[in-house]
């Protein structure tokens, strides 16, 4: 997970509301990044959304569970930085977490603004959310569901450590890689069943802290943390271990 960190004292102008969730203010985010390549198909903008309470077994991104950690990203700063990513020629909009829904509306909020932006821009970038709810549960709470209204794609599920998977961009191979709109469809169709030889890593160093973003197979992360050893890098505490 990870990256730079943003601020955001910025004054908030709402996105279009979606149907019986208020625009808010602001998501807690705990990184925004860019450019992400590891997590959805081309050069991407990350954003992790802070807070989860479905606690995976084996998650790697503990540090993402408390609710109160991160940082404000108001709507306005975010569709600044979405608005920078397009003019760079990123390829998409890729939100993780930590657990989106927890924050629907500033989720519904940033899908909307995103999808301004594109439009503004004329540029079909797709937006990617992550999320651990099961389809059946989304099924069960239309009302937080809505929140996801305006991604082009979605990866459902808990991450499962007993189900390890090849596909890409998927952490268990019960997640599902959902498409949405065309748009969606389009872009993610070759990918539905793809089973890359090794994922895509990123790995960053900045300030003091060493972040790893993709979705590593059983096994990587250790690799990763022996080879920082091995550089003369020890690690003071991981987000993977309890
Ligand atoms: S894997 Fe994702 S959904 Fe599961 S506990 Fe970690 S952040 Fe939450």
């Amino acid at each position: 997970m990870g990256g730079l960190s943003t601020d955001g004292a910025d004054r908030v102008t709402p996105a279009a509301p979606v149907a019986g969730i208020t625009a808010p203010a602001a998501a807690r985010v705990g990184q925004v990044y860019r450019p992400v390549t590891s997590l959805g198909p081309g050069r991407r903008l990350g954003v992790w959304f802070q807070g989860c309470t479905l606690a995976c077994p084996g998650c790697m991104s503990r540090h993402t569970w408390e609710a109160t950690g991160g940082r404000e990203l108001t709507v306005e700063r975010f569709a600044a930085m979405w608005r920078a990513a397009l003019a760079d020629g990123l390829d998409g909009l890729t939100v993780s977490g930590g657990e989106p829904l927890e924050q629907p509306a500033a989720l519904a909020a940033l899908l909307a603004a995103a999808d301004t932006e594109r439009r503004r821009a004329g540029r079909e970038a797709d937006l990617l959310v992550y999320t651990g709810w099961e389809p059946e549960e989304l099924a069960a709470d239309p009302a937080t569901a809505a929140a996801l209204d305006g991604a082009d794609a979605v990866i459902t599920g808990r991450y499962r450590a007993g189900q390890p998977t090849r596909l890409a961009w998927r952490g268990s191979a019960n997640q599902r890689l959902i498409t949405r709109t065309e748009l969606g469809r389009e872009r993610y169709a070759p990918y539905l069943e793809h089973r890359p030889e090794r994922p895509e890593l990123q790995v960053r160093v900045s300030e003091g802290e060493v972040r790893v973003i993709g979705v590593p197979r059983p096994g990587d992360l250790g690799r990763i943390e022996r080879d920082l050893v091995r550089r003369g890098v020890t690690l003071r505490e991981t987000s993977w271990r309890p």
